[in-house]
């Protein structure tokens, strides 16, 4: 999303880097870069213009209380991170909930924002938090608007108030109020209002959006904006704000390679807080939005806090535990725990994406783009293809269990002997890691080394005369 402006901040900052000395001059030169910077991303002239100011003022503050050059460069870095938090909206802040329940949440936005998704998201993120979200179908007017909400609704388990068909047909305010007193009595503790959006801004859209605003009272009206639009983005949240007015902002599709600067925009603009960032279709494919992540992955710091929620969440605490205990006492890491953290990293969604939140993914670029998806499907097929014993014990792979594993996996009898031989190096690894100590809390996942391939720098030094990894690495060891 950010590439094109995490790379020209890596520029500016290198080159800051490399002087022995920052002149006020040195400051000039890398405000005009960032400026210029975000402006191509389509930030908004006035917010770039107040960011620069900024920056620029608090960086010839700092010069002169700083002696070495390296020093100097990290302050103004630190600058740049502290405003950029600030322009995302500072602190990220929650949804609030009611004191008596329930919370209703009202969604507003043009069609096609992705209010809907967002809808099912939403209720998917709360209800495994423990609430006891209600899903209410008040966009009577974009069709098929009732039934993907139904569908949303079946897919995350959360019932769906939809008395009307819509397509134009029926009272979306009455649907509204009717959905808040349904959960009243139905005792759900939230409720959240999908309602109608138009292709563009106009009245009748505000009026209805207003209408429902004022017969449900709802503790938060969210405004979901697709990041895509750019500039129109600033004008379109302006639009809701004077027509309607919102709490927070949802930023969606911002797994889209426009240029992002929508999200720079809005919350300076419209002093409201972004609370959430969708992206990608999937229902799990959305979290809360948290500025300083968001500044951190802008600069090319990576978002490590999120990856690392998301490996959390993946492998989950039993199977940790389980491989953990394995592990310390001195039990081997078998094909049937490699299948769990599979399993687990399919889970994860997405690797290209992941892989984006490493500190200088900007620098792998092309090899994140590269990254073949379909290979953690194509392992956990043979891997599933083969018996539990052969899981436990791969040396009982002979010839003709390997052609069977590969007929049922439909994969060759080569791939299946390179994931034998991968897992075996691998697990010599464990054991050596084992002997050496393994990281307190480390999930176990995340010290996997018999990955699919990421085309790891292969180590050439000493020629091995064996193609098998697991025979080299026991040459070489
Ligand atoms: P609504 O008219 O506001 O209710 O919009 P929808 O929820 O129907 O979304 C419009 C389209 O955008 C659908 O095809 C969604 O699958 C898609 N969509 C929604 N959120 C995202 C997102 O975060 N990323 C991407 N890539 N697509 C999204």
């Amino acid at each position: 999303m950010f590439e094109s402006l995490t790379s020209r901040f890596s520029g500016a900052f290198s080159s800051l880097r490399s002087k022995g000395k920052i002149s006020s001059s040195d400051i000039e030169t890398t405000c005009q870069e960032i400026r210029q910077a975000l402006l191509e991303s389509d930030v908004a002239l006035s917010v770039v213009e107040d960011f620069i100011a900024d920056i620029r003022q608090k960086s010839l503050g700092a010069l002169p209380t700083l002696q070495s050059g390296t020093n100097q460069a990290n302050a103004i870095f630190e600058i740049v991170n502290a405003s950029l938090i600030e322009i995302l909206g500072g602190q990220a802040r929650r949804v609030r909930f009611a004191k008596n329940p329930p919370t209703v949440i009202m969604l507003a936005g043009l069609q096609g924002a992705g209010k809907t998704t967002l809808a099912g998201k939403l209720a998917k993120f709360y209800a495994e938090q423990g609430n006891t979200p209600l899903l209410v179908a008040s966009d009577l007017q974009r069709p098929n608007a009732v039934t993907q909400l139904q569908v949303v609704g079946e897919s995350v388990n959360v019932p769906v108030f939809a008395p009307e068909p819509g397509n134009g047909r029926g009272n979306p305010v009455k649907v509204a109020k009717d959905g808040i007193e349904f959960a009243k009595s139905k005792m759900y503790n939230m409720v959240i209002v999908d309602t109608a959006g138009r292709l563009g801004v106009d009245e009748d859209l505000m009026k209805q959006a207003s209408d429902i605003r004022d017969a449900i009272n709802p503790d938060e009206i969210l405004f979901v904006v697709d990041a895509m639009i750019g500039q129109d983005a600033v004008r379109t949240s302006q639009a809701f704000l004077d027509g309607v007015g919102f709490d927070g902002v949802v930023l969606t599709k911002l797994d889209g390679d426009a240029r992002g600067g929508a999200a720079l925009s809005i919350a300076s603009m419209t002093k409201r807080p972004i609370m959430f960032a969708s992206t990608g279709e999937k229902l799990h494919e959305f979290d809360v939005f948290y500025p300083e992540r968001m500044a951190s992955r802008i600069l090319g710091l990576g978002d490590v806090a999120t990856l690392a929620e998301q490996a959390k969440k993946a492998f989950d605490t039993d199977t940790s535990a389980k491989l953990e205990a394995k592990f310390a006492s001195g039990e081997d890491f078998t094909l049937e725990d490699f299948l769990d953290q599979l399993q687990a990293m399919s889970k994860m969604g997405n690797m290209s994406k992941l892989l984006g939140m490493l500190p200088g993914a900007g620098q792998m670029k092309k090899q994140i783009e590269n990254f073949d998806e379909g290979e953690i499907v194509r392992t956990t097929a043979i891997v599933q293809s083969m018996t539990p014993t052969e899981r436990r014990d791969p040396k009982v792979l002979n010839g003709s269990r390997r052609a069977r594993i590969a007929l049922g996996s439909g994969r060759k009898v080569s791939d299946v002997n390179n994931l034998v031989d991968r897992f075996t190096a691998a697990q010599k690894m464990m054991k050596q890691v084992r002997n050496g100590g393994m990281p307190a809390g480390m999930p176990p996942g995340m010290a996997m080394p018999a990955m699919p391939k990421v085309n790891a720098p292969v180590n050439k030094k000493k020629k091995s005369k064996s193609g098998n990894p697991a025979k080299r690495a026991q040459e070489e060891g």
